[in-house]
């Protein structure tokens, strides 16, 4: 159930060019983890629940060091509940 609303949510992020954002091909299969010194699979975590969005925060899947966070916006949620 969880993994189902995650793939929607994904597929809403994926159609927002933001060139401000660094984090713009942020895929989050794998990052640099500072703790392992090289790239490494990252696990998403629900870290806010906030009025414009949800924030994640990407642990490493070796030493669980928080390795990155993204914001996933809400608006394409509210237009696929009915
Ligand atoms: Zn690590």
């Amino acid at each position: 159930m969880a993994r189902q609303k995650f793939t929607k949510a994904h597929g809403g992020y994926a159609k927002q060019e933001n060139a401000a954002d660094m984090f713009k091909e942020f895929d989050a299969t794998q990052l640099y983890c500072p703790c392992c010194k090289q790239a490494v699979p990252v696990r998403k975590r629900l870290l806010l629940v906030l009025p414009e969005g949800n924030k994640y925060e990407y642990l490493c899947a070796f030493c669980s060091e928080t390795v990155g966070t993204k914001m996933d916006k809400n608006v394409v949620q509210d237009s696929i509940i009915i």
